[in-house]
C-alpha cells in the first residue's frame, strides 16, 4: 500500500480512512486532535491509541514533521527566523514575528518559486516543488510547540507563490481554521500574491474572509515589467479588476505591498499615479524599503524619499504605512536565509 499523508486529511477524510482499516469514527477524531490540537510529532505520544494501531498508523500513515535546522533571533526586535528540513531533505524557511496583538507566523508555500521577481532571493534557483498542506501546517505547529506560545495570526508571504499551489493552499487554509485544529480564523490570515487574476477570482468564490495582499510594486505596467515578469502575462488592469471582485465578494479591506527600489518605482510622479490607481478602493498600502540581495544590484530608496512618497499618498487620502523592517540582520526577506544556507554561507 502507498502511504497516506494523514496530516493533510480533513476529519471527514480521516474518518473514512479509519473505516477502511476497521476503526470507529471516534478514533479518527482522537487522532485528528492529537495531530492538529496537541501538535504531536509521533504516534507514540497518542496515549489513548493502542500500541498495535499506533504501529499500523506509523507504517501506512506517516506523520509529516519538519525538523529544525537552525533558528536565528533578531537582535533588534522580536523576530525569529526558522530554517526547517522537509522529509525529502529540502529546506524551507518561516518567520515568527511578535506583535502587541499576538504572534504572527509567515510561512512558505513552495520550495523555491518560479515567478522570477527581480529583487527576490526565493526565485533565483526556480521552483523545486509545491509544499503539501501538511508541510505548510507544520511550520506553524513546530513554531507554536517550540516557543510554547499560541500563534494567533498567519501570513502566507514566505517563499513561493501561493496561487501557483492553489489546491494545497485551500486544503491548508481549511485545516488551519478548523475549530478542531488550531482554529485560526480567516480574519487572522493573510495571503499574499504576485497577482494571478483567475486564481484571485476563484479565491473570492471560496467565500472565506481572508485578507488578500497584492504585491503591486509599481503604479503602471511599464514599471511593473521591470520588476515582475508576471506583469508580461497579466496587465495591471486585469489584476485590479480581479482584486475589486475579491473585495465585492468578501468585504475585506485590500492590502497592497509596494517594495521601494531606488530609481525604479520611487519617483513622486509614481506616487501620484499610484494614488489614481487605487482611488476609491477600501485599501491600505504598505511601503517596504527593498531588502537588497547580493545577487542583484537594486538599492533601497532613501528614507526622505520614502517619506515624500508617503506624503503624496496621504495627501490623496490613501491609507499608507511604512513597514518596519523586522529582522533585517537575520536575512529576513523572502528566501534569503534558505538561499544563504544552500550557498553554504556562514549563517
Ligand atoms: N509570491 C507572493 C508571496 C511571497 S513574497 C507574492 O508575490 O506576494 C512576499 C512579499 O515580499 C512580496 O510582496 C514580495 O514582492 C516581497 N519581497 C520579496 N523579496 C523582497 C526583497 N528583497 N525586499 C523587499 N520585498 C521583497
Amino acid at each position: 500500500m502507498n502511504t497516506i499523508d494523514i496530516k493533510s486529511l480533513s476529519l471527514n477524510e480521516l474518518t473514512k480512512e479509519m473505516e477502511t482499516i476497521g476503526q470507529p469514527g471516534f478514533r479518527a477524531k482522537q487522532i485528528y486532535e492529537w495531530i492538529h490540537q496537541k501538535l504531536v510529532t509521533s504516534y507514540d505520544e497518542m496515549t489513548n491509541i493502542s500500541k498495535d494501531l499506533r504501529g499500523v498508523l506509523a507504517k501506512d500513515y506517516p506523520l509529516t514533521t519538519l525538523q529544525v535546522v537552525n533558528s536565528l533571533k533578531s537582535s533588534n526586535d522580536e523576530t525569529i527566523k526558522y530554517l526547517f528540513r522537509l522529509m525529502d531533505n529540502r529546506v524551507i524557511e518561516s518567520v515568527l514575528m511578535k506583535y502587541h496583538y499576538g504572534n504572527s507566523v509567515c510561512i512558505s508555500s513552495q520550495v523555491g518559486c518560479k515567478m522570477g521577481c527581480k529583487f527576490c532571493a526565493s526565485t533565483i534557483g526556480g521552483k523545486e516543488r509545491d509544499l503539501l498542506p501538511s508541510e505548510m501546517l507544520d511550520q506553524i505547529y513546530r513554531i507554536q510547540s517550540l516557543t510554547g506560545e499560541r500563534v494567533s495570526n498567519v501570513v502566507i508571504m514566505g517563499t513561493g507563490e501561493p496561487f501557483d499551489n492553489y489546491h494545497n493552499l485551500m486544503r491548508f487554509l481549511r485545516l488551519l481554521s478548523d475549530p478542531l485544529g488550531l482554529n485560526i480564523s480567516a480574519r487572522n490570515i493573510t495571503v499574499s500574491t504576485c497577482g494571478i487574476p483567475d486564481k484571485i477570482r476563484a479565491f473570492a468564490d471560496e467565500e472565506m474572509p481572508i485578507t488578500l495582499a497584492l504585491s503591486l510594486h509599481a503604479p503602471n505596467d511599464e514599471v511593473r515589467k521591470k520588476l515582475m515578469p508576471v506583469a508580461f502575462k497579466y496587465s495591471l488592469n486585469e489584476v485590479m479588476e480581479a482584486f475589486k471582485y475579491y473585495y465585492d465578494k468578501t468585504g475585506r479591506r485590500l492590502t497592497f505591498e509596494y517594495s521601494m527600489v531606488e530609481g525604479i518605482n520611487d519617483d513622486p510622479d509614481h506616487a501620484k499615479e499610484l494614488s489614481g490607481l487605487v482611488k476609491g478602493l477600501n485599501c491600505h498600502i504598505n511601503l517596504i524599503p527593498v531588502n537588497p540581495i547580493k545577487e542583484r544590484d537594486f538599492r533601497q530608496t532613501k528614507n526622505d524619499r520614502i517619506l515624500k512618497f508617503k506624503n503624496i499618498l496621504e495627501k490623496n487620502r490613501i491609507n499608507v504605512t511604512i513597514r518596519r523592517e523586522m529582522g533585517a540582520d537575520i536575512n529576513a526577506a523572502c528566501g534569503q536565509l534558505r538561499k544563504s544556507y544552500i550557498d553554504g554561507d556562514k549563517i
